[in-house]
């Protein structure tokens, strides 16, 4: 990989991922940017979009020293490496403000949309951090504890602790090299996972109370949805993050193939979370609104009321055997 083994130990290097970033987003920019530190690099800094928060439960994550709001970050980079978008609108502005000779890309997205100049897109890939620790694996860079449970949170999120169906063999294996730097698992999940205030679980209380469920939807598929709006996070005194898994209860309704989640981002805007058991791609879903994402879950950002959004994701759902985007 001569874009990063030709780097002088001077280079300034810039890693960026995308906006509102997840556990796999931070996960393999941060444990990236530790693997650098060790091919000798001092001049490394991370960075993501929009508001500069790290969510509580990604708090705390070895390589948050690396971590720059957007608008310190250097604008002369040597090398930017990009990691989990899978399109340029992921980033904000950050690309156009940055010269840089050389952009590299380290995703999973089948939705990719083929930016920068050097491509590890991996759609097969279960995780942006399956691809990192490739690349890391390549530069000869040996995993250390820190470096692990970094891309081992990446892991972790990406594969919903290992239950989807991108938990191959390859990944308990990358796993297991991980866990054998001496993490504890369970210290992780729960400090990741599974550890909210007492108000965001009422707040989660309030946003499941609405669940809807349309069983003629998606053509007989079903939708289950709800919504949770900025009175609601305002009412419970918390940021929007401690919304994120709010979609997993919502995807369990047996009835519904399809899970839809609206968090209201602004008046008239949504980030809006989609899911499928298996018939519908909700990633073409996702792709048609503007989006993006996987086949199994995918997400867009959404304008209007709640009844304009979800008539747009009843619009693009399939509607009968064989009709609308693509039944699986
Ligand atoms: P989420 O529902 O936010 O957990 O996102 C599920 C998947 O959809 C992730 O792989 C995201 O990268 C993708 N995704 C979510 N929101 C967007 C968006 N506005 N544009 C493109 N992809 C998105
Ligand atoms: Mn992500
Ligand atoms: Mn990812």
């Amino acid at each position: 990989m001569a874009a990063v083994r030709g780097l002088p130990s001077t280079a300034r290097v810039l890693l960026i991922c995308h906006v509102n970033p997840d556990g796999d987003a931070l996960g393999s920019m941060l444990g990236f940017g530790l693997g650098l530190r060790k091919l000798g690099l001092s001049r490394i800094s991370a960075t993501f979009p929009g508001r500069f928060e790290v969510p509580l439960p990604l708090a705390g994550m070895p390589g948050e020293e690396l971590l720059v709001p957007a608008d310190g970050v250097e604008t002369e980079a040597d090398l930017v490496v990009c990691f989990d978008a899978a399109s340029e609108s992921r980033l904000g502005d950050l690309l156009d403000r940055v010269t840089r000779p050389v952009t590299l890309v380290l995703d999973h997205h089948a939705s990719n949309t083929g930016f920068g100049d050097i491509r590890l897109v991996d759609p097969a890939a279960a995780a942006t951090s399956v691809v990192a620790e490739r690349l890391l694996a390549l530069l000869e860079v040996p995993l250390d504890a820190r470096i692990a449970e970094c891309l081992y949170i990446a892991l972790t999120t990406d594969t919903g602790s290992f239950r989807f169906d991108v938990t191959t063999p390859l990944v308990h294996e990358l796993a297991a090299r991980l866990l054998a730097t001496g993490l504890r698992p369970g210290d992780i999940s729960r400090r990741v996972f599974d550890t909210r205030p007492y108000a965001a679980i009422r707040l989660h209380a309030d946003v499941l109370s609405r669940i809807r469920l349309e069983p003629t939807a998606a053509g007989g598929l079903g939708l289950a949805w709800t919504y949770a709006t900025l009175a609601d996070l305002e009412r419970h005194g918390q940021r929007p993050y401690v919304l994120e898994p709010l979609i997993d209860p919502v995807r369990c309704t047996a009835e519904a193939d399809v899970a839809c989640l609206l968090k209201q981002v602004a008046e008239e805007e949504w980030a809006v979370s989609l899911r499928s058991k298996g018939a519908v791609d909700v990633s073409a879903v996702a792709v048609a609104l503007g989006g993006g994402g996987h086949r199994l879950a995918a997400g867009f950002t959404g304008y209007g009321s709640v009844d304009e959004v979800l008539a747009a994701v009843r619009a693009e759902l399939p509607r009968g055997s064989g009709g609308g985007a693509a039944r699986g």
